[in-house]
Parts: structure tokens; C-alpha cells; sequence
């Protein structure tokens, strides 16, 4: 799947390019090119197959080597201690609020 330099913009923003399940800081150029310093994938936080969605609240920064442990998985099964079972909304999770006209503050 291709995304728009606006997705990667917005997806590596709303972390503070960090890694979400690590929080290593990744490099924004390096984006799937692994073999540059830092670099990163977009990771759908619930993949495809367990419904997640593949819209940008479901978008999430990932370095290459969580990534590749995460694969298909959830994220509470990849991090038990990270994230809380049945928590399908990264947003808590990340650095930044996503910012712009969309946030919708207080639910
Ligand atoms: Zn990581």
C-alpha cells in the first residue's frame, strides 16, 4: 500500500517519530529504507485481519524490527506491558494529539 507524503507526515508527526511499541526515535527520510539508520514502517496498530481499519487513526510509526516482531500480531499480544488488551485506539498511546480540524476533543 502506497501512502501519501501528507500519511507519512501526519502518521510519523502524531508519534513525535518515535517508535510506538519501542520508542526509539526513527529518522523521517528512512522511511522503508531499512537499510538506512532509524528507519520505519507505517504498521496498522489492529492489523486488517482483526478488523482494524486502514485509515489514519490506525496508522502508527514502527522501526523495522518491531515491525518484523509485531508482524500480523496484536499489539497487547507483542507488548502485554505496553498496551492494554482490547485497546484498539493507539491515540493514548502516542506523544501528540493529532492535530488539525479532525480532533474532535472530548468524545
Ligand atoms: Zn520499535
Amino acid at each position: 500500500m502506497a501512502y501519501t507524503d501528507e500519511d507519512l507526515a501526519f502518521v510519523f508527526n502524531r508519534a513525535s517519530g518515535k517508535c510506538i511499541y519501542c520508542g526509539d526515535a526513527l529518522i523521517r527520510e528512512s522511511y522503508e529504507q531499512p537499510w538506512k539508520p532509524r528507519a520505519w514502517e507505517v504498521d496498522h496498530f489492529i492489523p486488517l485481519a482483526n478488523g482494524g481499519a486502514d485509515q489514519p487513526e490506525n496508522w502508527v510509526p514502527a522501526c523495522v524490527n518491531c515491525k518484523a516482531f509485531k508482524g500480523g500480531g496484536l499489539p497487547w499480544e507483542f507488548l502485554p506491558g505496553r498496551f492494554k488488551q482490547g485497546e484498539r485506539d493507539p491515540q493514548s498511546y502516542l506523544a501528540a494529539k493529532k492535530p488539525g480540524p479532525e480532533n474532535v476533543a472530548g468524545e
